[in-house]
């Protein structure tokens, strides 16, 4: 990832946006998963508690976004080839972006369908260092010690073959262009706080 500098050629400080969804929640590990991100330095600069409503949800996970869509679908057609199951069984075809699009839905039903903890996370490389302690999207396939990988061992064949989204506990944003435009969308700016950690005074004198 490109990481801008600042004029003393620092990193410039970053915001990144991270869902901990309805499992997270409903698993009562809010603590453990924010514990994670605060030993880091990561600072909160926002959280709430909030039930997402369709219009917010579909905005978050945009059908209209074709590269994600389709990437959604062909994980799924990688999971079912991997573990010897008949996807055109299940769909009827092998179209990744309609695959995706289902895959969507589910994304949408499952972000409203009970509270979740959204989070404002900030500091220099903080959407990198964000992405590396919540671990890949597949809980399976995740390294052990990120997030995802020591709290789930969901897959795409197990959820999709069950009619749902992989439940891998956490949404953060993947790259600076999606930061700002999800900690837009999930936060007003009087939502955001301003104050100052040690970290800071430690990485940044
Ligand atoms: P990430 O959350 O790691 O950025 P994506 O943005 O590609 O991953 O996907 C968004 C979410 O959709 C994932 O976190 C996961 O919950 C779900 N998901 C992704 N791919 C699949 C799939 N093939 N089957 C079911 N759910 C999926
Ligand atoms: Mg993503």
């Amino acid at each position: 990832m490109d990481i801008q500098l600042n004029q003393k050629g620092q990193p410039h400080v970053e915001r990144t946006l991270v869902i901990l969804k309805a499992d997270a929640v409903q698993r009562g590990i809010i603590g453990e998963i924010l514990t994670r991100f605060e030993k880091t330095g990561l600072k909160v600069v926002g959280m709430k508690m909030i039930v997402a409503s369709p219009d917010l949800a579909n905005k978050h996970y945009p059908a209209s976004r074709r590269e994600f869509i389709e990437g959604m679908g062909n994980r799924t057609i990688d999971s079912y080839a991997e573990h010897s199951m008949d996807i055109e069984a299940e769909y009827g075809h092998k179209d990744p972006y309609k695959i995706g699009l289902q895959v969507q839905k589910w994304l949408v039903e499952f972000l409203t369908s009970g509270p979740v903890v959204a989070l404002v996370l900030e500091g220099p490389h903080a959407i990198e260092l964000t992405r590396k302690l919540v671990g890949g999207t597949l809980p399976l396939k995740a390294q052990p010690g990120t997030i995802r990988g020591d709290y789930s061992f969901d897959s795409s064949a197990l959820a999709n073959s069950s009619k749902r989204p992989v439940r891998n506990l956490i949404h953060a944003s993947g790259n600076r262009e999606e930061a700002d435009f999800e900690v837009g969308l999930w936060f007003g700016p009087e939502e955001l706080f301003d104050y100052d950690t040690v970290h800071q005074h430690h990485m940044t004198a």
